[in-house]
């Protein structure tokens, strides 16, 4: 579960963010929101933490916002290959993240 005001995970069974009182949606759902409704697009996906972590960095280093949204709850780690983490960007930023990402799959 994932509060849409300020993103904070929660663990299934939670209903409401401790944080800030809103009601807390499904990563899906929160997924399905951004991308219908606040322009963001999903440029990167990847079943490794650290891969979706380096990006962000990347992309904040570029001053470029970005969200991770990971599909697998961190209370209860599933086998490596189920998580299915994504990197989304706003749409007016996507050429420029994908620039970026690319940049550094050349750099490896
Ligand atoms: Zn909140």
């Amino acid at each position: 579960m994932i509060c849409p005001k300020c993103e904070a995970e929660y663990v299934e069974g939670v209903t409401v963010c401790a944080d800030c009182n809103t009601e807390l949606v499904t990563v899906e759902e929160f997924e399905h929101h951004l991308i219908h409704h606040d322009d963001w697009t999903p440029i990167f996906q990847t079943s490794l933490s650290y891969e979706a972590d380096m990006i962000k960095a990347n992309l904040e280093g570029a001053e470029i916002e970005s969200i991770v949204l990971s599909q697998n709850d961190k209370n209860f780690p599933a086998t490596g290959d189920l998580t299915v983490i994504k990197v989304l960007v706003k749409k007016n930023d996507e050429e420029d993240a994908k620039q970026i990402i690319s940049d550094i799959n050349t750099e490896q």
